[in-house]
C-alpha cells in the first residue's frame, strides 16, 4: 500500500504541471467517513465536520472518489491509521525519507505534502520515527519537506506551528462555525472560501474584509500572502444541485 501519491488528485496534478520547474506536490487521501475501529469504538477523521455542517457536502465522492475501488483504498488507509498507527506512521515516514533522498537531495526539488486531502487529522500530535530517532511529529522529523493543510479546527492556529507546516482555515456559512473562523483569522490564518461562481468567471474581490485571491490556479498555499481569502469556485454537478442546503458555499461575499 502506497500512502502518498503525486498526481492522483486533479488540483495537485494541475499544481505539479504548473510548478514542475521548482516544486513537487504529494498528497495523502483518506476518507472523511466515521469508521469503526477493531475494538468497536469509532473514529472521526473530521472532528469539526458536524459543527461546520460539511460532512454531507464533502468532496470525498467527487473526482476519483466516484470509483468504489478508489473509495475502498482510501478507507483501508484510514483503517490502518486507526487500528495500527505505528505501522501507518512507519510507512509514511519511509515514503518521506525516499522523497528526501530521491527528489530533494538528488533532484533539488522543493517538495510540498498535503496530508489531509479528505480528512482533518491532527498530525502535530502524532509521533514520527526517522532513522531510529523519535520526533514530536512528522513535520519535525522532516525539515527538508514542507507540509500544508486546510483545516476546520481553529485551535491549531493557536499553537506554534513548525516552520515547515502551513495551515489555511476553511470557511463556512454555518452560524455555529463563526467563532472558530474568527479565532483563526485573529491569529493570522488565511481562510479558504468556496463561492458559487462558474468556471472562468471572476471571484469576488473582497470577502470578510480581506482581499480574495484565486485559489483555483494552484494548490500552492505556502506562498500565499497573509490576511487573504483563498477563493475557490464551486465544482461538481452534485454540489451545484445541492447549493441550497450547502453550508460552505457562499452565493455572495460578506
Ligand atoms: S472537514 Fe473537510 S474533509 Fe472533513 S467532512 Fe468536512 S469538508 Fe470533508
Amino acid at each position: 500500500m502506497q500512502l502518498l501519491t503525486k498526481d492522483s488528485n486533479a488540483k495537485i496534478k494541475k499544481t505539479n504541471k504548473l510548478t514542475q520547474a521548482i516544486y513537487e506536490f504529494y498528497n495523502l487521501t483518506l476518507t472523511s467517513r466515521i469508521i469503526t475501529k477493531k475494538d468497536g469504538s469509532t473514529f472521526d477523521p473530521c472532528p469539526n465536520a458536524n459543527l461546520f455542517g460539511c460532512r454531507e457536502d464533502c468532496l470525498r465522492e467527487s473526482g476519483r472518489g466516484i470509483f468504489s475501488n478508489v473509495r475502498d483504498a482510501r478507507t483501508k488507509k484510514l483503517e490502518l491509521f486507526v487500528n495500527d498507527q505505528a505501522t501507518f506512521m512507519k510507512m509514511l515516514s519511509n515514503e518521506c525519507l525516499k522523497i528526501v533522498k530521491n527528489r530533494v537531495i538528488k533532484l533539488k526539488k522543493k517538495v510540498r505534502i498535503r496530508l489531509n486531502t479528505i480528512s482533518d487529522i491532527d498530525y502535530l500530535s502524532i509521533l514520527c520515527v526517522r532513522d531510529g530517532i523519535t520526533y514530536k511529529n512528522i513535520f519535525m522529523a522532516y525539515p527538508e519537506l514542507n507540509f500544508y493543510d486546510y483545516t476546520k479546527i481553529a485551535s491549531r492556529f493557536g499553537k506554534k506551528l513548525p516552520s515547515n507546516y502551513h495551515l489555511t482555515m476553511s470557511d463556512s456559512r454555518e452560524p455555529k462555525a463563526q467563532k472558530q473562523i474568527d479565532y483563526a483569522l485573529k491569529r493570522g490564518g488565511n481562510v479558504a472560501t468556496v463561492f458559487f461562481v462558474k468556471k472562468g468567471e471572476p471571484l469576488p474581490t473582497i470577502h470578510r474584509g480581506r482581499k480574495v485571491i484565486d485559489g483555483d490556479i494552484d494548490d500552492n498555499r505556502i506562498e500565499d500572502d497573509k490576511n487573504i481569502v483563498v477563493g475557490l469556485r464551486l465544482k461538481g454537478n452534485e454540489a451545484i444541485k445541492n447549493i441550497d442546503r450547502s453550508n460552505f458555499v457562499y452565493t455572495q461575499a460578506i
